[in-house]
């Protein structure tokens, strides 16, 4: 049986990740200056959310050193949120001073990789995260929590759903503006997508405010990626991360590779008549530049094949 399409959104929203995940596990330092034209490149092209950076410690994640930095730099089009990732309270106080407009925090679903990414124990994570939570909104900032390795540990292996929902629904007691369920090492697949979205969005209608949106992180490494995105519409999340070129990976997840393209999510979208804002080829049109910044081509499809429709 085909999906009914009155089940997709009319909108949707993208945050552009490539300035963080996309680029935290590259090899090649990839200068200040770089970062921020990457950025302003992507505002120019529509993009309206952007995770610019994440305030980790930099001997952890050399590559997002420069987090204060790349928010000092930003141009200041308030119609543009920039987000931070944190995974502490340092860190939260550190996206704050920098002027981001949304905090966004990891709380792990597996507690191999919690110890391995932040050191801390999930539970020990939740407890953060209502620190951080409450930071946040006496800053005013935007609050978005993702639970990661929500489809599958690289240590552990297959996670089980009741204990995602479960977290989802502890997660959901600070009032975030989000929920996000990332698949961190790109190992989930579209039913798994329908039920653990089912579930979260469930666990958001019992929750006190019942406002929090869904919101989707994931990766291509087994080429899923694409099609996990078109489930997480169907199962209603209205907020999809994607990075410019596909570029990306996780320090911690040995062998995770690049979140969906932007590109490439732009042209499924397009394609459905679901509006976004922003400007495919435009995107696309980066790709050249962003692998000679990082030495290596990029995953993205869209910047390698001709133009559709054609030009007239
Ligand atoms: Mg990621």
């Amino acid at each position: 049986m085909l999906p009914d399409p009155r089940m997709l959104p009319e909108t949707i929203e993208i945050v552009e990740v490539g300035p963080r995940d996309g680029l935290q596990n590259e090899a090649r330092p990839v200068s200040t200056a770089d970062k921020l034209q990457l950025i302003e490149a992507l505002i120019h092209a529509g993009v309206r959310r952007i995770e610019a950076t994440s305030f980790v410690h930099p001997a952890r994640v050399p590559q997002m050193a420069d987090a204060e930095a790349v928010m000092a730099g930003l141009p200041r089009d308030r119609s543009v949120v920039v987000s931070g990732l944190v995974l502490n309270r340092r860190g939260a106080e550190r996206a704050i001073a920098a002027g981001c407009d949304e905090l966004t925090y990891a709380v792990v679903a597996s507690e191999t990789f919690g110890q391995r990414n932040q050191g801390q124990t999930t539970e020990q994570g939740l407890a953060v995260w209502t620190e951080v939570a409450a930071l946040a909104r006496a800053a005013g900032r935007r609050t978005a929590v993702v639970i990661v390795t929500a489809f599958g540990c690289p240590f552990e292996g297959p996670v089980d759903p009741a204990r995602v929902e479960g977290i989802a629904a502890r997660a959901l007691e600070a009032d975030p503006d989000e929920i996000a369920l990332a698949d961190t090492i790109g190992v989930g697949t579209p039913g798994q997508v329908m039920d653990l979205f089912g579930r979260t969005r469930a666990a958001v209608s019992a929750s006190k405010t019942g406002r929090a949106r869904l919101r989707a992180h994931f990766h291509n490494t087994r080429n899923t990626g694409y099609a996990n995105a078109y489930a997480a519409l169907m199962a209603g999340v209205t907020v999809l991360d994607s990075s410019a070129g596909g570029v990306g990976g996780c320090p911690f997840a040995p062998r995770a590779t690049g979140n969906i393209a932007t590109e490439d999510l732009l042209f499924m979208l397009d394609g459905l008549g679901v509006r976004h804002g922003i400007d495919r080829g435009a995107v696309a049109a980066l790709d050249p530049w962003l692998a000679g910044v990082l030495g290596h081509a990029v995953p993205g499809q869209l910047g390698k094949t001709d133009v559709w429709p054609p030009r007239a």
